[in-house]
């Protein structure tokens, strides 16, 4: 691995959050959204790591948007918007939370300030367990309750989930984190109202390759090879497949390709309580001395 690659990445990725950041989203679509946030990307010289998540209020992560989707923001919704820029496999992860409702201000704050204590310990050797004590107290200080069942994770070349988990909460054992690999740190905060937890939700809009195993269906089979072609073993969205495909066809072929285990669809995640989530998510390269933050913002 050189950090050279994921610094580069790193700073695409930051340089899109950060206009994500200060943008006004009311009234936009999640559609307009997702794609001017991944053709913000694709201008910087980078291919999306995952189609960008755009998860409104109670839906924690993992909604993209389908193609033309017209779920409109409105002035009282609060927006994770999750992106990922990948250049040669070298990943960048990094999220925001946009909100217009000050009702909700405490919430986002909550998820910054979490990430950024999380960020201030950070060196080789650091435990995964004590990132995740530092998480929950600060969350908890500020008067809300961190999501115990999502986290962070280690990252590899072409590889966003890459085996070690980085909790939001205390737990025991867990492991130490090692010199040059790179983790993504994602703090995800709810109200003293929620529970704390997400479960799975119904919609299922992102999809991986799972197996490239044949389906004897040829039209599948090429679907699978398009999608190995581009997107490797990322993420992607039918949005990224309806250029070449017709989106009845694509529905059809993709479900064929779930149905055969060669692609695995991945569902929406939803505050149990269906309260509110903030998040926010940088991604980092432990040292001896400290941290790289790839994702940090510019001064
Ligand atoms: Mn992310
Ligand atoms: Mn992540």
């Amino acid at each position: 691995m050189t950090i050279e690659n994921y610094v580069k990445t790193g700073k695409i990725a930051a340089e899109v959050r950060e206009m994500v950041r200060v943008k006004d989203w009311v009234g936009k679509t999640v559609y307009e959204i997702c794609e001017e946030v991944e053709n913000e990307i694709r201008k910087r010289g980078a291919k999306c790591a995952f189609p960008v998540n755009a998860s409104i209020n109670e839906i924690a992560a993992h909604y993209t948007a389908e193609p033309n989707d017209p779920i409109t923001i409105k002035d009282t919704d609060l927006v994770k918007i999750d992106l990922g820029a990948q250049i040669d496999g070298y990943i960048a992860d990094t999220a925001v939370t946009v909100c217009y409702d000050a009702q909700f201000d405490g919430l986002v704050q909550a998820a910054e300030e979490a990430l950024g204590s999380a960020m201030s310990m950070i060196k080789t050797g650091v435990k995964a367990s004590d990132i995740g004590r530092t998480i929950e107290t600060t969350i908890k200080q500020m008067g809300f309750k961190p999501i115990a069942n999502l986290s962070g994770h280690s990252l590899e070349q072409y590889t966003i989930h890459a085996g070690k988990s980085i909790p939001n909460i205390w737990s025991i054992g867990g492991f130490s984190l090692s010199e040059n690999t790179a983790y993504a740190c994602e703090p995800f905060v709810t109200t003293e109202q929620g529970g704390g937890f997400v479960r799975n939700g119904k919609i299922k809009n992102i999809f991986a390759i799972n197996s490239r195993k044949k389906t004897k269906n040829d039209e599948a089979d090429k679907l699978l090879n398009f999608i190995w072609e581009n997107f490797n073993m990322l993420p992607f969205a039918l949005r990224w497949i309806t250029k070449e495909w017709e989106e009845k066809e694509a529905r059809e072929l993709l479900d064929i390709l779930i149905k055969k285990k060669a692609v695995q669809a991945y569902p929406v995640l939803i505050e149990v309580n269906e309260q509110r989530v903030a998040q926010a998510e940088h991604t980092f390269i432990p040292n001896e001395s400290g941290v790289t933050v790839t994702t940090k913002a510019l001064e």
